[in-house]
């Protein structure tokens, strides 16, 4: 099925690897290997926009690498991940993007890459990315010390994006004040996990959305925010949408399904990213924003680490980390996410129409990949995934194949998981075991958006 809505019938895979023809009741012709999906729902594989393998945090890393992250990607039925290059400040562009595309060539599934800019940089290298098919530019309102830009860099980057066919993503935390409220907690002693939450207020991530609408508004073009985690950052999103700005929001399913509670047990840091988990309340704003479409996609932050590197801190001390801004933030979730999200459907907070656009269709369409990837139609690339909805799959770390010792989901079982993943023709996974091999993935040049100035 896809988007449009769920009805039986055959897909034909051409030798290629590209869907052929669907309909009802095609004829097996001679050589041609059927498989019976009866039971099972025929879905495009899944598409995560928004993935940072092997990413360097201070002295640790993101622990799994493209060819990890990738074939647990494929096991959990996504075989496409989007994934953000960092141009640090002085750095070029093109250079950072050469790095990470040689990072992603053992891939087991087909990777995309955004470009992250950390200052204003020159239309001509806007111009240079989108031609190497990064269409997408992510800005940080927060992490004043590396990462952040302020307002002026955010409208001129909208522009200049817009006029090439690009599109701009933004990390939306109001970074400036969160840094005051960082230093006074740590002047007081305030240093336990906790903090991580308490100093980075949902409030100030929704001031920040609706500063991100306003400059789009002003810049004319469309902008995308990224983990989308609280309902006051949902109600910005509402109205700026309201008011006919294109702001598309995407959240990820540690918004969904966890809160700021684990942050205070034993192994709180485990469950330490940004923006902050949330009281429980807000997961239920999600979720009507899925159902209702204010929310466009669903895509995982996907950044892991050991349990040894959580607890050596970013700081590079021997003892470990000494405070709650030394913690390395981000989670595991690129095997998980279809089935989280799927969580949804089960429960009826969605329909599985939604999870499929949520999933794959409209990160494809949003960021380029359409229409050879998040469709069936005849002429897409073959990336196809036959679930089962009442496939029962633990969610230890033991019982999944990104390389972290631990999950936020540790004791959690589900029902829905792939049977069958396949990327571009060829099987990746089956029945919860890669099959597939490192380098089988291709770099995706993505398309720029319609209305670019060319
Ligand atoms: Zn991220």
């Amino acid at each position: 099925m896809d988007s449009a809505g769920d009805r039986r019938g055959d897909l034909r895979i051409a030798a290629g690897g590209r869907i052929a023809e669907s309909g009802p009741h095609l004829p097996a012709r001679p050589g041609e290997e059927v498989v019976d999906a009866s039971g099972l729902l025929v879905v495009p594989g899944g598409v995560d926009a928004h993935t940072h393998m092997q990413l360097p945090v201070g002295s640790v890393r993101s622990s799994d690498d493209f060819a990890s992250g990738t074939a647990a990607a494929a096991v959990g039925g996504t075989t496409t991940v989007v994934d953000y290059v960092t141009a640090y400040r002085g750095q070029e562009p093109l250079a950072a993007l050469a790095t990470w595309q040689r990072w992603a060539e053992p891939a087991a599934v087909d990777v995309g890459l955004h470009m992250t800019l950390t200052e204003a940089v020159p239309e001509a290298v806007v111009a240079a990315c989108v031609e190497k098919g990064v269409t997408s530019f992510k800005l940080y309102m927060a992490y004043p010390d590396a990462l952040q830009v302020d307002d002026g860099v955010i409208l001129q980057m909208m522009q200049a994006t817009g006029r090439h066919g690009g599109l701009v993503t933004i990390h939306a935390e109001n970074g400036s004040a969160i840094e005051v409220l960082r230093r006074q907690a740590l002047a007081e002693g305030r240093t336990g996990v906790v903090e991580h939450s308490r100093t980075r207020p949902a409030v100030l991530e929704g001031e920040a959305v609706g500063r991100a609408g306003a400059l789009a508004e002003v810049a004319g073009v469309a902008v995308y925010v990224v983990h989308v985690s609280s309902a006051p950052a949902l109600a910005a999103v509402r109205l700026a949408r309201a008011r006919g700005v294109d702001m598309m929001a995407e959240t990820c399913p540690q918004y969904l399904h966890l809160s700021v509670d684990s942050l205070a047990g034993a192994d709180g840091a485990d469950y330490v990213c940004t923006p902050p988990l949330r009281d429980a309340w807000h997961q239920e704003e999600l979720w009507e924003g899925l159902a209702r479409g204010t929310i466009h996609t669903v895509a995982t932050d996907h950044c892991p680490f050991t349990t040894a590197d959580r607890r050596a801190g970013t700081g590079g001390r021997a003892g470990g980390w000494s405070d709650f801004t030394e913690i390395p933030g981000g989670l595991p979730g690129v095997e998980t996410r279809m089935a989280l999200v799927w969580d949804g459907v089960r429960r009826g907070r969605i329909s599985v129409a939604d999870w499929v656009r949520l999933c794959s269709e409209a990160p494809a369409r949003t960021f380029g990949l359409w229409p050879e990837k998040g469709s069936l139609a005849a002429g897409a690339d073959a990336d196809v995934v036959l679930w089962d909805p009442d496939a029962c799959q633990r969610l230890d770390a033991a019982a999944l194949h990104m390389r972290t010792d631990h999950s936020p989901y540790a004791g959690r079982a589900l029902a829905g998981w792939p049977r069958l993943v396949l990327s571009r023709g060829r099987p990746v996974a089956r029945d919860g075991a890669f099959v597939g091999e490192a380098g089988w993935g291709r770099y995706v040049a993505r398309h720029p958006r319609p209305g670019a100035r060319g």
